[in-house]
């Protein structure tokens, strides 16, 4: 393990690496959701980089996420099913159409729950194994707690999900049918997480990001391997839908690990798309930019990015100034007929959610030009029986 220590986003305090972490001791959750003490994994990229790189190449023959081994914060891979190694390809009618230069689609689906989240999840479920846990718990309005589920089922762990009063009732079978123990919550999301967060003293470990420092390490392999898989030339923009701001902060964290191993020319810009609904990260930039905010209201289909209270908002917003990213936000009629187009023009089982991501690439053409550009869009996740 290369990990140096553990550096507290809020206060900057910085501690070694312990086996189990949450929170900064010193900041804890904090009086505002949104900004917590969450902490960020540091590492020795100097040591990384010698065992990461073989002749020619990346050293690793593996085919899964733990391809990045020196830069994730486990000994060894856990008893998972192979997350990552995801499919980066063109979809050219599609970025025709658009005027980009190339538009890759990075399809998530493709991962054994099919969801980005799996990749957190792998991380999880092997750092609670090591650590001798048997009880593993999330909150999410779906894709996590299916990711969980699915991945305990995989390594015999017990998964408890809290899910959302609104959970869709697709989802919620998904849930039974990989056995996990489902605990409906009389409120949304929100109210769902800090339930969740409570059973942390039962012994329980939670895989929930921001809270938990580690899932972003698996998240961001998303990013390694759109590196490897460019030929180490980054895109310029990468869009991607924004709930907890983990997802996208973990891919921000990716190209800016690429640069400093020497393995990506550039970061790329981030652009992060939230439901005009529901988009607390883009007032939250706006704000940063002097700009007021704009109206929020009504309900979104956008299940999983359908969160009030953005838990890792600090770590993107500074991936996105690093970045010279941006924040926009998108209708639900846009993002249904993204969903649509993706679906026409390019063959993609994207879930409605991950759909914004496209939306988002064509409300930023109506504001820049982005003709020219290499664009990669996450499609965080598909299953083709869910909304
Ligand atoms: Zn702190």
């Amino acid at each position: 393990v290369y990990v140096t220590g553990l550096t507290c986003l809020r206060c900057g305090t910085r501690y070694d690496w312990l086996g189990e972490a949450y929170l900064c001791p010193s900041c804890g959750p904090g009086p505002d959701p949104t900004d917590a003490g969450v902490l960020d994994v540091d590492y020795d990229y100097d040591a990384a980089r010698g065992e990461l790189l073989g002749a020619g190449g990346l050293a690793s023959d593996r085919r899964d996420l733990f391809r990045f081994l020196p830069l994730l914060p486990v000994e060894q891979p856990g008893p998972v099913p192979p997350a990552g190694n995801t499919p980066l390809y063109e979809a050219s009618r599609l970025g025709r159409r658009l005027g980009v230069s190339a538009l890759h689609l990075k399809d998530e689906a493709r991962n054994p729950t099919r969801a980005l989240k799996d990749r957190a999840t792998a991380i999880a479920v092997t750092r609670a194994k090591a650590l001798g846990h048997e009880d593993i718990f999330c909150a999410s309005a779906g894709n996590a707690a299916i990711s969980l589920a699915g991945f305990s089922a995989f390594a015999g762990l017990r998964a408890h999900a809290f899910v959302p009063r609104d959970a869709s009732a697709v989802r919620l079978n998904w849930l039974q049918r990989f056995g996990a123990d489902v605990r409906r919550s009389e409120g949304d999301y929100d109210e769902a997480y800090e339930e969740a967060e409570g059973k942390r003293s039962d012994g329980w470990y939670s895989r929930n990001c921001a809270f938990n420092p580690f899932q972003v390490e698996g998240k961001k392999t998303a990013a390694l391997e759109i590196g490897e898989q460019l030929g180490w030339k980054s895109p310029d923009l990468v869009v991607c839908a924004v709930g907890d701001a983990c997802t996208l902060a973990a891919i921000g964290k990716g190209f800016r690990e690429l640069t400093r191993l020497g393995l990506a020319d550039r970061l790329p810009r981030l652009i992060g798309v939230q439901a005009a609904a529901v988009h607390p990260v883009a007032d939250m930039f706006d704000s940063r930019h002097g700009r007021e905010p704009l109206p929020v209201g009504g309900v979104t289909k956008a299940v999983s990015i359908n969160v009030g209270k953005p838990r890792n908002a600090r770590r993107l917003l500074t991936e996105l100034e690093e970045s010279g990213g941006l924040m926009l936000s998108v209708t639900d009629d846009q993002i249904a007929a993204a969903q649509t187009e993706l679906a026409r023009d390019a063959g993609v089982v994207a879930e409605f959610t991950s759909a914004a991501a496209l939306a988002g690439l064509q409300a930023l053409a109506e504001r820049e030009s982005v003709a020219g550009k290499s664009v990669a869009l996450i499609i965080t996740g598909g299953r083709p029986d869910d909304a």
